[in-house]
């Protein structure tokens, strides 16, 4: 699938807001495929349109990147061998190469004014039509193809105002390759003549940019949303135009990402309607807005990143959890599917509580340390890590933590109503206190060891396992679940359990 050159991709987002997960996912597939084959991942800044531009954006770009663990071999603060990075420090470069198209015919100047534009509009719209700038209508409009060329250099010369557009052919049909969609074929006569270059501000326009930054940069994939599918056609031509076909990259257009429900793509706002991060950084807008983050929310970056990776590329495995370096061995673009993806939050809050799992208990015994410390309680880290080795099962997210294991650190201030109603009869208590009797006959509470011993006990003696295992947790914890109860009760210590135990005895009601 790849030809001899040196797999070269580039992630080429537009600084115009925060990166979508979507935009996460293009770099990531972007990132995976050239690991894969060894190649080199390129970090571009596409900025010509400066109507756009929200500052900020592209610190966050950076940021979400690093983040997630995608690593740029070239960019803006790596530097590489095609630098500038950043397109708007590449102006100089584009002019050339829109005259070169306009030299060899495939590009023309055109002056009509935006006004004059704007009332061609407006008169198909009346007759139901929709007006095209292209092979139907730039005869008949102002341009270098119909005015003279005296003509066309005095107005260069006097300043007006001037885009150069691609001369779109008339009636071909363009053959494309994708590698996710196959071929495609697509006619000229639905296409327009898009606008290359602005004299206003002395800036090429996205495709222009692109396929000259493409091939200077020898990327050999481009690799991106599904949304620029309608621009392919355009963008062979524009290689062609150039004499640069034998080397243009191939193509791969990424499915959707889907709403978790109904119809559509899963849009910017979809996150705040429904309660889930679409952002891997929360992002504070330049007008005070605040959206979430998967970042703040709790969920580790490998846990995303495996969510990402499966949302439109499938193993052909059953296998779920990858780490990064098993994502680079197995990715491949023919595995991605064509049709959309639909993203689950709760797929994503699974993927977080597998991580969860694997996490170092040091490392979430510090996490707990910290925010027992908020309360106000001191506990050793040793202490903080055992209580996590203890529900780190249970957890999701490491803000879960703290209420999980409160009740290792104080007592219980309430009792669990239902739990009270169920497992607090007077044969309960009763009971309860004679397995007091028990446990304060023992040197130590020593969870296997003084748990088998009960067991026997209770055997011995013809009581309800069930019963009294709920009665002593509910005494203990004042809750209903929770790890094993003698992992508990040795965790606190044995004066502690009968404290406690006394405590709910002359308590509960
Ligand atoms: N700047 C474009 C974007 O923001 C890049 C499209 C492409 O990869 O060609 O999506």
């Amino acid at each position: 699938m790849t030809d001899n050159r040196r797999v070269r991709v580039r992630f080429a987002p537009s600084p115009t807001g925060p990166l979508h997960i979507g935009g996460v996912r293009t770099a990531l597939y972007n990132y995976l495929f050239a690991k894969h084959f060894g190649g080199d991942f390129i970090l571009r800044i596409e900025d010509t349109d400066s109507g756009r531009y929200v500052p900020g954006a592209e610190e966050y770009i950076f940021q979400s990147l690093e983040w997630c663990g995608i690593k740029i071999d070239e960019g803006i603060n790596e530097g590489g061998p095609h630098a500038p990075y950043r397109q708007s420090e590449r102006r100089d470069i584009y002019l050339k190469y829109a005259l070169e198209l306009v030299e060899n015919g495939n590009a023309y100047y055109a002056f009509d004014t935006p006004e004059e534009l704007n009332a061609l509009r407006a008169e198909a719209e009346k007759q139901g039509k929709t007006f095209a700038y292209g092979p139907a209508t730039r005869e008949g409009l102002c341009n270098s193809l119909t005015l003279s060329e005296d003509e066309v250099k005095q107005r260069i010369d006097r300043g007006d105002v001037w885009v150069i557009r691609f001369k779109m052919p008339e009636n071909e049909n363009v053959e494309m390759e994708d590698i996710i969609r196959g071929h495609m074929v697509v006619n000229t006569n639905t296409l327009d003549d898009k606008v290359l270059y602005k004299s206003v501000d002395r800036l090429p326009t996205y495709h222009l940019a692109n396929i000259v930054d493409d091939h200077l940069m020898e990327i050999s994939h481009v690799i991106r949303g599904e949304e620029w599918v309608p621009s392919l056609p355009l963008h062979f031509l524009l290689y062609r135009a150039f004499g640069w076909s034998d080397t243009q990259p191939q193509f791969a257009h990424l499915p959707l990402l889907l709403k978790p429900v109904g119809q559509g793509k899963l849009s910017k706002r979809d996150g705040d309607k429904f309660g889930f991060p679409v952002f891997p950084l929360e992002w504070h807008s330049p007008d005070g807005e605040v959206s979430m983050g998967y970042r703040e929310q709790g969920y580790f970056p490998e846990a995303f990143i495996n969510m990402l990776a499966l949302l439109g590329w499938n193993p052909g495995t059953d296998q779920e959890i990858f780490n990064m370096e098993q994502l680079i061995d197995s990715f491949s673009l023919e595995r991605v599917s064509k049709s959309g993806a639909r993203f689950s939050p709760d797929k994503a809050k699974w993927f977080n509580a597998q991580y969860m799992k694997t996490r170092d208990d040091a490392e979430l015994g510090a996490i707990l340390k910290g925010l027992l410390k908020e309360k106000g309680i001191e506990t050793t880290l040793e202490r903080a890590s055992k209580a996590v080795s203890l529900i780190k099962e249970r957890a999701t997210f490491p803000s879960e933590l703290l209420p999980l294991t409160l009740y290792m650190f104080q007592a219980p201030a309430s009792y669990d109503e239902k739990s009270v109603g169920k497992s607090w009869k007077e044969d309960d208590v009763k009971n309860l206190l004679l397995l007091r009797e028990q446990l304060a006959a023992c040197s130590e509470i020593i969870p296997e060891e003084t748990e088998q011993a009960v067991h026997q006990w209770i055997m011995d003696n013809g009581l309800s396992m069930g019963r009294l295992m709920n009665s002593l947790r509910l005494a203990v914890i004042g809750i209903s679940q929770g790890p094993s109860i003698f992992a508990i009760c040795g965790f606190i210590g044995k004066e502690e359990t009968l404290r406690r135990i006394d405590y709910a005895v002359a308590n509960i009601k």
